[in-house]
C-alpha cells in the first residue's frame, strides 16, 4: 500500500551532511521509502496523506550500547570509577533479574520509554539470566523496538551477578534456541575480558564462528580496566588482542567506549571492521575520559553512539548526542581535536547506528525509522527560524512530549495524534 507523509523532512545521509526538504512529501510503499519530493508527483495524488504540518520528520535514534538491567539504577551512583562502580552498584542490581516478574515490569517500562523517546533500534546488553533476556526481547518486540540483544556471559569477578562456565555456555545455547523474534536478533555478549575466563571466551569465539553470530563487548574504557586486562593476558600487547585471541574480534563486532584506544588499537578496528560505540555521557560520569571520536572516524573506524545506561544518565538519544558534542568540545580544549557539529553527532546517533543493521537514514528502499517532532511549544524565537536552526534546537531541547509520532521498521509505533 502506498502512503504519504507530509512535513519538514530532515536527515543526515552521511557524516556531516544535513539534507532538508521544507514542506516535503515522503512516499512509502508498505512502510518502505520510495522517494522524498519537494512537491508530490501527480501519480501519487490519490494516495492517503498524513500531514504533519510544520512538524519535523527526522530519522529516529539508534542506541548502540545500553544495559537493560541497569535501568533501575538510572541517575544514581556515578561517584566511582568503572571497576568499583561495577562491584558496588551494578552487579548487585543485575542479580535481581533472576526474578522474572520484576524483569517484566522493568523491561516493559524500558521498551516503552525507548519508543516514546524516539529510539527504534538498539544493541543492548541484558544480564546473565536467560529467561529475563527472553522477556526483554519480548517486551522490545511488543513496543516496536528493533535490533540486537545479548544474554551477558560472565563467569569471573561478578559477585552475585556471575555464573559458572558450564552454566554460561549451556544457558547461552538454551537462549539461542528460544530466540524467535521478528525484529530482535541475538548478539553474543561476553561482558568484557575481566569478566570471562579463557575457557568461556574460547567457547564463545567458537560459537560466533560456527553460527555466524555477531559480538558486542567493551574496550579500553578506563585505565584501571586496561591495567587489569594487561595482568590477565600478559601475552597481549593491547587490550583488543584479548578479543582477537579468542575469535571475537571480527567484522561487525561492536566495542563500547574505546576511550583510551591508541593508534594500534584504532588501526586494528579499522582493518577488521570492528565498530566503536561512543558513550560520551557515561565516559564523563565515571571519569573515564573523552574518546577520540574524530580520530577514529579519520582512521576509517565505523562509529555509532550509545546511552550506556546506567553509566550514562540519559536514555533519550538526543541528550546523548548533545553530551557527545559537549564531550568533544572538552576534548578540543584539551587536545585541539575539532569538536563534533550537530549534524555530525546526529548522524552518529541515528543513521550510523541504523546502518549497522543495513541501510540507514532516509535512503530509498529502507523501511522507515523516523520521529515526528512538534517544536511549537519550544521557546518563542525572535524571528522565523530556518529549518537547520529548528533541527539544532530540537536535538538539544527535544523531550518526550515534543515527539508526536514514531515509526519503526515501517510501522507507526507511537501516535499522539
Ligand atoms: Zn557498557
Amino acid at each position: 500500500m502506498t502512503t504519504i507523509l507530509k512535513g519538514n523532512i530532515l536527515h543526515a545521509p552521511a557524516f556531516g551532511a544535513l539534507e532538508t526538504v521544507p514542506g516535503g512529501c515522503m512516499v512509502l510503499e508498505d512502510g518502505r521509502i520510495q522517494g522524498i519530493y519537494p512537491v508530490l508527483p501527480e501519480r501519487y495524488a490519490a494516495c492517503p496523506v498524513t500531514d504533519y504540518g510544520q512538524g519535523l520528520i527526522m530519522p529516529s535514534f539508534a542506541d548502540m550500547h545500553l544495559h537493560a538491567p541497569q535501568y533501575p539504577m538510572l541517575g544514581m551512583g556515578m561517584d566511582l570509577p568503572l571497576l568499583d562502580w561495577l562491584d558496588a552498584y551494578t552487579f548487585p542490581v543485575e542479580a535481581h533479574f533472576a526474578d522474572n516478574e520484576y524483569a517484566r515490569l522493568v523491561y516493559r517500562q524500558l521498551a516503552e520509554d525507548l519508543i516514546s523517546s524516539g529510539t527504534t533500534r538498539v544493541a543492548m546488553f541484558s544480564s546473565r539470566h536467560t529467561d529475563a533476556t527472553l522477556i526483554l526481547m519480548e517486551e522490545l518486540e511488543r513496543a516496536g523496538v528493533c535490533g540486537a540483544v545479548g544474554k551477558v556471559n560472565m563467569d569471573r569477578s561478578g559477585g552475585p551477578a556471575q555464573e559458572g562456565t558450564e552454566e554460561s555456555l549451556r544457558e547461552t545455547l538454551r537462549w539461542l534456541e528460544a530466540c524467535r523474534f521478528a525484529h530482535i536478533r541475538p548478539i553474543l555478549t561476553p561482558r568484557f575480558i575481566p569478566s570471562c575466563t579463557d575457557g568461556l571466551l574460547e567457547a564463545l569465539g567458537e560459537l560466533a564462528r560456527e553460527r555466524g553470530l555477531p559480538v558486542q563487548s567493551h574496550l579500553s574504557e578506563n585505565q584501571g580496566e586496561i591495567a587489569l586486562v594487561a595482568r590477565l593476558h600478559p601475552d597481549c600487547a593491547h587490550y583488543w588482542e584479548g578479543y582477537r585471541k579468542f575469535g571475537l574480534w571480527k567484522e561487525g563486532t561492536l566495542m563500547a567506549h574505546c576511550v583510551h584506544s591508541g593508534e594500534a588499537e584504532q588501526e586494528a578496528m579499522a582493518e577488521s571492521g570492528v565498530w566503536a560505540v561512543h558513550c560520551a555521557a557515561s565516559n564523563v560520569n565515571l571519569c573515564s575520559g573523552t574518546a577520540p571520536v574524530r580520530r577514529l572516524l579519520e582512521r576509517g573506524v565505523r562509529v555509532a553512539l550509545g546511552s550506556d545506561i546506567a553509566g550514562g544518565d540519559q536514555l533519550a538519544m538526543n541528550r546523548v548526542i548533545a553530551a557527545s558534542i559537549r564531550a568533544s568540545k572538552v576534548r578540543q580544549m584539551e587536545t585541539g581535536e575539532a569538536f563534533l557539529t550537530v549534524p555530525e553527532a546526529y548522524y552518529l546517533g541515528s543513521t550510523a547506528g541504523h546502518a549497522y543493521f543495513g541501510g540507514g537514514g532516509f535512503a530509498t528502499g529502507q523501511p522507515l525509522h523516523a520521529i515526528v517532532v512538534d517544536d511549537g511549544e519550544m521557546p518563542r524565537p525572535v524571528r522565523e527560524l530556518r529549518l537547520e536552526e529548528r533541527f539544532e534546537r530540537a536535538v538539544y531541547l527535544m523531550e518526550k512530549r515534543h515527539i508526536r509520532a514514531v515509526y519503526s521498521e515501517g510501522r507507526k509505533v507511537l501516535d499522539r495524534g
